[in-house]
C-alpha cells in the first residue's frame, strides 16, 4: 500500500475539550481544544493551566494552521521505496544489531530532540544506553541549555531549577540576561508586564541588541557580546566589598570566599567593569546597585548565556550573586534559565543527553540504572556530545546514525559539515512527521512519526511542570508514536522482555518508579507521588512540578501550606531552604575566570549572531506552513548598524552576501541601531529547504563550550559586501522552485495563495521565465507585461481560465507591487486578452499595500498602524488596538507598537 494523502481525522468528542500543551517554546502554556459541529476544531488558551492561564502568543494562538496535511511524511519508505512498518522495522533492527556486531555499540548514534515527549525519550535513551551499550545518544536540547544543566550541576549538584513562573509575579526587580523574552518565551513577558503595570516591577535587559523586550524595560545594558561573566563578576565583587553578603553565608557556600577573590581580581569596580564590557560606569552602577538593593531579584538567563564557548561559567557567574545573596529559590528570587523547546527538560530528566543517565543519575551511577533495567551492558562512559558526534560520523567512526524529531542539517553549526557527514555515513535513519527537511534528504530509512495533535505523553516546562500532551487528532497515514516506533525497534533486536511497553503510561510510570529507585533522597527527581494512581492517573494527570513524592512524609522538599493548596502534590520552588544535592549538602560557588568568545574579529570581520524571530520556530517545519505567522518577517533579513552600512556601502532591502571561514549566505540587509556597530543578527530560522542562500547555520562556527560541548551560536566572524545582483523579484507558483541556475537567492513563505518565493538572479531574467515555461509544460498559456521605463516586468501563467503561477521582476525589490495585491490575481479567473491588463494593473498601480505584518492575529500591517499614527487617530497601544484591533487579542505584538508609536510620535509614549 502506498499512503499519498490523508485527511485530519479529529477525535475529540463534539461538546468536550481535549487540554493538552502547545508544542513550541519552554513556557509551555495549557492548550484547550474544542470541536463543534458548526465551528469545526477550536483552540484557546487553557485558563487553568498555571504556566499561562489562558494566554497564549501568536505561534500558539496559530497552531491549527500547521496541522494541516500537506508535507507530512504519511508512510516508511527504504531507500526510497515505499515499505510496511513490519519491513522498516525489520531493517532498522537488523541493520543496528550487524553494525553493532561488526564495529561496536559505539559506531551507532541517535541524535534526539526537544520536540520529543518525555516517554519517546526515555525509551530511546533506554534502548542506546541501556541495551545497545553505547551513551552516544544526544539530543538538540545540547545547542539550546546544556550550559545552563553543567551550571546547576556545579553549583546545585543535580541539575534544578529552583524557582516557578510565579516569582515573575512576585519579583520587585527581573533581570533579563541574553534572553528576547517578548519574543521568545511570549507568555512569560505578558505576565512579566502585567505584573510591572499592577505593581511597577523594574525591568533590566542585559543583551547586545536593543530587541522588542527594551520596550518596557527601565534599563538596557548593550553589553558587547560574549562578556556577561565579567559584568556579572564584577556584580559579585561589588556585593562583597559594600558589606551585601551576609557573613553568615560565608561558611554555608562552599567556594564563596574563592569566588569573591577572583572576582575582586579583575573587575573589582564598576570602571574596570564597564570597561570589560563596553558599556558606560554609570550603566554598570546603575546596575549593580538595583540587584544590591532590592531582595526579590529573579535573574532570568536563556539562549544568549548558553549558546557561548564559555556559556556554563556565565551561567555560574550568575548564580554566585544570587547564593551570595541568598536570592535564590525564594518567593520573587532566583537565578532562572528559560529552556528554549517544549520537553527540553523531560529530556534532562530522562538522560537525553549524552553525558547524563536517566532520572538525574550520571554514570558514576550505572550499576544502579543497569539493575533497574536489567541491563548488564548498560554504558558506563559519557558519549559523544552533539559536535563531536557529527564529527564522529563525517570520519566514518559512527556509521549508523538514526535523528528522531529533529534537523541537524540545517540547525547544528557548521551545517555544511553535518551534511557532508550524513551523506557519507553508511546508515542514516529519520523519524519525523514531516516529509521534507534537509536531513530527510539524507535518510536511506524514513519512518513517519505522529505530530502535534496526535501525539499522546508528557512534556516538562521551564519551571518543572509536567503536564500532558494529549491527541486530538487520529494519526496521519501510517504514522505512529516515536516511542512506539522504538520500542518495536528494541524489540526486533532482542529486547523485548525490557520493553514490554503498550501505551505512554506504561513508560512514564517505569520512569517514575526509577526517580524513585534508591534514591533515599539523594536526587531531588523524584516522581514517586505520580505511581499512586496508575495509568487511571497518568490519564487524568493535572500540570503539576516534581519534586512529587509519595506522600508528605518522604517529600524532600516540604512545600509550604498555601502551596500544597494550589498544587496538592509538587514543589514549586527548591534549595531556597539551604538544601543542596551535593555530597556535602551545600551550594558551591564557582570562581569564575571570564573568557571571551573563542574566536577574535580579524581587521573587517564583524561577529555575526543568531537567534529566534517572534512568530517562527526552528526550522520552520510548523510555522512555516501558516500564512498568517508567515507574514512577520518573510526572509532572512540582516540586521546592521547604520554606521557598518555606510562603511559597507550598503543600503536597507538591499541583498549582502555573509561570508564565515564555515560557510556563505546571502540575506537582506535592515539597517538598525538596534544591534550594536560591529555586529550582526540573523534569524536562525532558514533552511536549504526554504532559502537557496538563507540558510544561516552553514556560517556558524563549531566551537563549543568545554564543559557542556554548547555551540557558540552568538558570536562567527564574518565579513559582509553587498550582493550583485541583476534583478529581482516575487515569484508565486507552488512549492517547487524552478531549476534555473541564474537565481543566486531564493527564500520562500507561505502566503493565503500558497507558497510564495522572494528572489535574485545574474544575469537576465528570461532564463527564469524559460525554467518555469519547463515546470509547467506545454498546455500552460503565459502573457508579459513589460515597464520599459522602471525595467519591471510581470509574467502570468494561466490553464482552463485558472492563473497558475505569477512572477514579478525589476532592478530592486523596491518599486514592486505589493505582494498583496499579486497574490490577489492568483485567485483571478483569466480570459485571454484580460491577461495583460491586469498585469499592468498592478504593475503601474502598487494600491495601498498594508506593509509587513505587525499584528499576525488580526493581520494588521506596519503601514495600516503608520497611518492611524500619522494621522493623529493613536497616541498609545491601546488606542492603536482601538482602531486597527492590533495587539488586542495575544499580545505579543505590543512591543513593536510601543516602538512604532515611540519612532512616529514627537511626543512620548505613555
Ligand atoms: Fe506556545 Fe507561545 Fe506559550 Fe511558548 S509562549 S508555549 S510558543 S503559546
Amino acid at each position: 500500500m502506498t499512503v499519498t494523502d490523508y485527511a485530519p481525522e479529529i477525535i475529540v468528542r463534539t461538546g468536550s475539550a481535549v487540554h493538552t500543551t502547545c508544542p513550541y517554546c519552554g513556557v509551555g502554556c495549557g492548550v484547550l481544544i474544542e470541536h463543534s459541529v458548526t465551528d469545526g476544531l477550536q483552540l484557546r488558551g487553557d485558563p487553568d493551566h498555571p504556566a499561562n492561564f489562558g494566554r497564549l502568543c501568536s505561534k500558539g494562538t496559530r497552531l491549527l494552521e500547521t496541522i494541516g496535511t500537506d508535507e507530512r511524511l504519511l508512510q516508511p519508505s527504504i531507500l526510497g521505496r515505499s515499505a510496511d512498518w513490519d519491513e522498516a522495522l525489520e531493517h532498522v533492527a537488523t541493520s543496528l544489531a550487524r553494525i553493532r556486531d561488526e564495529h561496536g555499540p559505539d559506531a551507532i548514534a541517535f541524535y534526539v530532540s526537544g520536540q520529543l515527549l518525555t516517554e519517546d525519550y526515555y525509551v530511546a535513551n533506554k534502548l542506546m544506553k541501556g541495551f545497545i551499550g553505547s551513551a552516544n545518544i544526544d539530543t538538540n536540547s545540547r545547542l539550546c541549555m546544556s550550559s545552563a544543566v553543567a551550571a546547576h550541576k556545579r553549583a546545585f549538584g543535580e541539575d534544578i531549577v529552583a524557582n516557578c513562573y510565579a516569582d515573575i509575579e512576585l519579583a520587585d526587580l527581573v533581570i533579563l540576561v541574553g534572553s528576547n523574552f517578548a519574543w521568545c518565551h511570549p507568555v512569560l513577558y505578558q505576565r512579566l508586564t502585567a505584573a510591572r503595570a499592577d505593581h511597577g516591577t523594574q525591568i533590566i535587559v542585559i543583551d547586545p541588541r536593543r530587541t522588542a523586550t527594551c520596550e518596557d524595560a527601565d534599563q538596557h545594558l548593550p553589553i558587547q557580546p560574549g562578556t556577561d561573566a565579567w559584568l556579572w563578576n564584577g556584580l559579585l565583587a561589588h556585593l562583597s566589598g559594600h558589606g551585601f553578603i551576609s557573613s553568615d553565608t560565608l561558611p554555608a557556600h562552599h567556594g564563596l570566599s574563592d569566588a569573591i577573590a577572583l572576582a575582586q581580581n579583575d573587575t573589582p569596580d564598576s570602571r574596570s567593569t564597564a570597561k570589560r564590557c563596553g558599556l558606560t560606569e554609570l550603566q554598570v552602577q546603575t546596575f549593580f546597585e538595583r540587584f544590591a538593593q532590592t531582595a526579590k531579584v529573579l535573574t532570568i538567563f536563556s539562549q544568549g548565556i548558553n549558546q557561548s564557548s564559555s556559556g556554563v561559567d556565565k551561567g555560574n557567574a550568575i548564580i554566585n550573586c544570587h547564593l551570595a545573596t541568598n536570592r535564590l529559590g525564594r518567593e520573587g528570587a532566583g537565578a532562572f534559565s528559560i529552556t528554549g523547546q517544549p520537553n527540553a527538560m523531560g529530556g534532562r530528566e530522562v538522560g537525553g543527553l549524552a553525558n547524563t543517565l536517566a532520572a538525574h543519575m550520571d554514570f558514576d551511577q550505572a550499576d544502579r540504572v543497569g539493575r533497574f533495567w536489567n541491563a548488564p551492558e548498560i554504558a558506563r562512559q559519557p558519549g559523544l556530545k552533539a559536535v563531536d558526534m557529527f564529527e564522529a560520523v563525517r570520519n566514518g567512526s559512527i556509521k549508523a546514525v538514526w535523528v528522531m524529531a529533529t534537523n541537524p542539517a540545517a540547525s547544528m553549526p557548521d551545517a555544511n559539515a553535518v551534511r557532508e557527514a550524513l551523506a557519507n555515513c553508511p546508515l542514516v535513519i529519520v523519524s519525523d512527521c514531516v516529509a521534507r527537511t534537509d536531513t530527510l534528504d539524507f535518510a536511506h530509512v524514513r519512518l513517519p512519526a505522529t505530530g502535534w495533535g496526535e501525539k499522546d505523553g508528557t512534556v516538562t516546562n521551564s519551571e518543572r511542570r509536567i503536564s500532558r500532551q494529549r491527541a486530538f487528532l487520529a494519526s496521519a497515514g501510517l504514522a505512529r508514536a516515536d516511542w512506539w516506533i522504538i520500542t518495536e525497534v528494541a524489540r526486533r533486536m532482542g529486547f523485548a522482555q525490557a520493553f514490554p511497553f503498550q501505551s505512554a503510561a506504561e513508560i512514564f510510570l517505569e520512569y517514575a518508579a526509577l526517580t524513585n529507585f534508591e534514591n533515599n533522597g539523594a536526587r531531588a527527581l523524584n516522581l514517586a507521588g505520580l505511581l499512586r494512581g496508575g495509568v487511571p492517573s497518568y490519564d487524568t494527570l493535572k500540570p503539576v512540578q516534581w519534586p512529587i513524592p509519595l506522600d508528605e512524609d518522604s517529600a524532600q522538599t516540604r512545600p509550604s501550606l498555601a502551596d500544597l493548596a494550589e498544587a496538592p502534590i509538587g514543589t514549586p520552588r527548591l534549595l531556597g531552604d539551604g538544601r543542596f544535592y551535593h555530597a556535602d549538602g551545600r551550594a558551591h560557588l564557582v570562581p569564575i575566570t571570564p573568557r571571551g568568545p573563542a574566536n577574535t574579529l580579524a581587521a573587517g570581520e564583524m561577529a555575526l549572531l543568531t537567534g529566534r524571530i517572534r512568530d517562527h520556530w526552528h526550522t520552520l517545519t510548523r510555522t512555516g506552513r501558516s500564512p498568517t505567522l508567515s507574514q512577520h518577517i518573510d526572509e532572512p533579513v540582516l540586521a546592521m548598524h547604520p554606521v557598518d552600512a555606510t562603511r559597507l556601502g550598503v543600503e536597507e532591502a538591499d541583498l549582502a552576501d555573509i561570508t564565515s571561514a564555515w560557510g556563505t549566505g546571502i540575506a537582506r540587509v535592515v539597517i538598525s541601531d538596534e544591534v550594536r556597530e560591529g555586529d550582526v543578527f540573523l534569524p536562525m530560522h532558514w533552511s536549504r529547504t526554504t532559502s537557496l542562500s538563507g540558510a544561516v547555520d552553514g556560517l556558524v562556527k563549531p566551537a563549543v563550550d568545554p564543559i557542556s560541548g554548547q555551540p557558540e551560536f552568538k558570536h562567527t566572524p564574518v565579513r559582509i559586501t553587498r550582493s550583485l545582483v541583476d534583478w529581482q523579484g516575487v515569484f508565486m507558483g507552488g512549492n517547487e522552485l524552478p531549476h534555473d541556475r541564474t537565481l543566486v537567492h531564493a527564500t520562500r513563505a507561505r502566503g493565503p495563495e500558497g507558497y510564495r518565493w522572494k528572489l535574485a538572479g545574474r544575469g537576465s531574467p528570461q532564463a527564469f521565465r524559460e525554467a518555469v515555461n519547463t515546470q509547467l509544460g506545454p498546455d500552460v498559456m503565459s502573457a508579459r507585461y513589460a515597464d520599459e521605463h522602471s525595467g519591471h516586468q510581470a509574467w502570468m501563467w494561466y490553464a482552463q481560465s485558472r492563473v497558475i503561477a505569477l512572477a514579478f521582476v525589476g532592478p530592486s525589490t523596491r518599486s514592486l507591487p505589493s505582494v498583496t495585491e499579486m497574490a490577489a490575481l492568483m485567485s483571478t479567473t483569466i480570459e485571454t486578452g484580460r491577461a495583460h491588463r491586469l498585469l499592468a494593473g498592478v504593475l503601474s498601480d502598487p494600491g495601498t499595500d498594508a506593509g509587513p505584518i505587525v499584528c499576525s492575529c488580526f493581520g494588521v500591517g506596519r503601514n495600516t498602524l503608520a497611518r492611524a499614527i500619522e494621522e493623529g487617530l493613536a497616541s498609545d497601544v491601546g488606542e492603536l488596538g482601538h482602531h486597527t484591533r492590533a495587539g488586542t487579542n495575544c499580545g505579543s505584538c505590543r512591543p513593536e507598537l510601543r516602538k512604532l508609536l515611540r519612532n512616529l510620535q514627537t511626543t512620548p509614549v505613555p
